[in-house]
């Protein structure tokens, strides 16, 4: 696969392979593939998504676990020739993409050449070094601790050989490297084409690259990034990152709006004010300019930032900030002190005679902080909540978090995606919910769009059994946790381990994974115990493990066979409806007149349950049990919605015939 220049590809148009004569039994899959079957499916929505880019018009299509959808797509993209981003939820599929599913579709329709196709793997900035930083770095006393100093060590002798910048090829370094955080490519130090490493900068070459690609594998993170710089330069031809496509594929589609929502809001942090003057004071040093004027400034701005963020209403976690028109009203004054000092940091950088080009971003950047402040504090939008979030970040630190977050993306996203694009392709094996897209189409702007939910490949009825207690408690109530440990020790009994247990709250699982300890005869495994990656290849190791995770674990996580033969979820994943943005969405549909619960809730957790279950069954030879504890599912109304929008799993409320399904007698 080339990574460089090449013409855009048409090879597979010009040898004519219709995706009949590709998918079909006796085509060119069949000979090929190993593990060819023929997939209806498949073959329906290559079909789909070729006439969504010939007719330019957005498709939504969900298309369930065994449909090989990333074949279904990629073919009819090579197919038009045209050049297409595709963008998806998590490492893993873009991994897939790129080194298993292109280069097999090359060798299965180029087998008698090499590098017909032109495609490009980018990732966040985050992931690429910036070299103007490590070589700024070079000599610097900046480094702490031996740790830094040795991952210096290894990321300069890195930086003489690597192609990429991509920090993935140093797998020495830990995840956490504090150090890597101070000289990644990200877009708030880089000072573009005035930059001295311009030339050698990975980012520069990425983009190139990106240019010349046909196809180009992008996360949502990426994608939603570049789309809100270039909204923000107002579509400048050169801003942004990501060149113009003639169409968008968004795998993993169903993460689309909280993706979206956090690059269309605004964040700022009093990490982030440190951050700008820690950058500025190590630059002005390191150019000896650093005068009584500057760290005077830099003095004022950390006080009153430290000042500001500690005044704001206290809490852990995320929490509404409503009042803040009663905050300013009390704290006024220091809130004027803050942007005073950005002010007068901006403009003693400004004064600097004969000053480096980084000076210039340090002021655009306390400007940026200034107005964003502005904003946060400021503004009356009524589709955006106000909110704050409160992290730990060490013993007696706390990181504080200022965000704003439209309440309904689907305005922008139809202004500043759909209506732009000629053709998106949204997909994902959870879209629909009671067998509709009405949800996803009013939550992301879609309009005029093509819809498909595609038949299932696997046997579901016979494949897995969905099994939930009548007799339990509400899992509301306090005596619903001990009962629930209790059915899970006997499930697992029956299913001798080999569990996903899920659960809603950290608080839960905690709770049931303690009243357990020491009860089950199989290896408990705890998310938070270790990694989550390292955690997944325990369990795969671990002959009757059982695993007791939380939200992480939902989705994304792929465990095929025996080893995973049940999953046990506590409750209807209903979002915490005290969530400020969940709360703030919710008080705006009612206010519309709708009813949130019925358009937003239910639908948004039938999604994530969905997703959930969808871990169990992996391949048409995966077989086993899922379990849900929570039997509003049967009791309420709103339940039947659920049970429309699951697979067409057996259902049974009673445990003998969940024995019969294991062969327990
Ligand atoms: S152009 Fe930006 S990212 Fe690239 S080396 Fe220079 S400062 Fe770093």
């Amino acid at each position: 696969m080339a990574l460089t220049s090449q013409p855009a590809s048409t090879g597979l148009k010009k040898k004519d392979v219709s995706l009949y004569q590709f998918f079909a039994p006796g085509g060119v899959l069949s000979r090929t593939h190993p593990a060819y079957e023929f997939r209806r499916g498949q073959l329906q929505m290559a079909q789909s998504v070729e006439q969504a880019l010939e007719e330019k018009r957005h498709l939504i299509v969900e298309a369930g676990t065994g449909t090989g959808k990333t074949l279904a797509y990629l073919v009819p993209v090579i197919r038009s020739g045209k050049r297409v981003i595709i963008s998806t939820g998590t490492k893993n599929l873009q991994e897939q993409l790129f080194h298993k599913d292109i280069p097999f579709l090359e060798q299965a329709l180029f087998p008698d050449s090499e590098g017909r196709l032109n495609v490009c793997y980018m990732k966040g900035r985050n992931n690429y070094l910036c070299r103007k930083k490590l070589y700024d770095l070079t000599g610097q006393p900046v480094l702490s601790g031996l740790e830094e100093i040795e991952h210096y060590r290894a990321i300069a002798a890195w930086e003489k050989t690597t192609q990429t910048g991509d920090r993935a090829e140093l797998a020495e370094l830990p995840e956490a490297s504090a150090l890597w955080h101070k000289i990644d490519a990200r877009s708030d130090a880089c000072i573009g084409q005035k930059c001295s490493a311009w030339d050698k900068c990975f980012i520069t070459e990425m983009h190139r690259r990106a240019m010349e690609s046909d196809i180009i594998i992008v996360n949502h993170h990426l994608f939603f990034a570049d789309l809100s710089i270039k909204q923000q330069a107002e579509y400048a031809p050169d801003a942004g990152i990501l060149p113009e496509v003639g169409a968008v594929i968004f795998d993993e589609a169903h993460e689309l709006e909280d993706v979206a929502g956090s690059y269309f809001g605004v964040s700022v942090s009093n990490g982030r004010v440190e951050e700008l003057c820690r950058d500025v004071e190590a630059s002005l040093q390191r150019n000896h300019m650093l005068s009584a004027s500057i760290s005077g400034a830099l003095k004022s701005l950390r006080e009153r930032s430290m000042f500001f963020f500690a005044l704001l209403p206290q809490g852990e976690g995320r929490f509404s900030f409503e009042n803040r028109r009663d905050f300013l009203e009390e704290n006024g004054d220091e809130f004027m002190a803050l942007q005073q000092s950005f002010t007068r940091l901006g403009s003693e950088l400004e004064n600097l005679p004969s000053k480096p080009e980084e000076v210039f971003n340090f002021a655009r950047r306390a400007q940026e902080l200034q107005v964003q402040f502005g904003f946060l504090m400021e503004s009356e939008d009524p589709n955006t909540v106000f909110w704050i979030e409160r992290r730990r970040g060490g013993r007696d630190k706390f990181n504080v978090y200022l965000q704003a977050t439209p309440i309904d993306v689907a305005p922008i996203l139809k202004t500043c995606l759909f209506d732009k694009l000629e053709c998106a392709v949204l997909t994902s094996a959870t879209l629909a919910v009671g067998g509709g897209f009405e949800y996803m189409r009013r939550r992301l702007g879609l309009e005029h769009t093509r819809e498909s939910v595609l038949p299932s490949h696997f046997d579901y009825e016979n494949q897995a059994l969905l099994y939930v207690p009548p007799d339990l408690p509400d899992p509301r109530t306090p005596q619903f946790a001990a009962k629930a440990a209790d059915r899970i020790r006997r499930l697992l009994e029956i299913t001798r381990g080999r569990a996903f247990v899920l659960f809603t709250s950290y608080a839960q699982m905690n709770d049931v994974y303690q009243r357990l300890l020491g009860e089950l005869d199989f290896p408990m495994l705890l998310q938070g115990d270790a990694p989550k990656s390292a955690l997944l290849e325990e369990f795969r190791l671990t002959p009757n493990a059982v695993l007791f995770a939380t939200s992480s674990f939902w989705q994304g996580v792929d465990v095929q066979g025996e080893q995973l033969s049940c999953v046990i979820i506590d409750r209807l994943p209903f979002a915490v409806p005290s969530d400020p943005v969940v709360a703030a969405r919710v008080k705006s549909i009612d206010a519309e007149g709708g009813n949130a619960f019925f358009q937003y809730q239910v639908p948004a957790a039938v999604i994530t349950l969905k997703q959930g279950f969808g871990r169990l069954i992996r391949s048409l030879h995966d077989r086993g049990l899922l379990a849900l504890l929570d039997n509003r599912i049967l009791k309420k109304a709103y339940g039947r919605v659920f049970v429309e929008s699951l697979p067409n799993y057996r259902k049974t409320t009673e445990l003998a015939v969940v024995e019969e399904f294991f062969g327990v007698v």
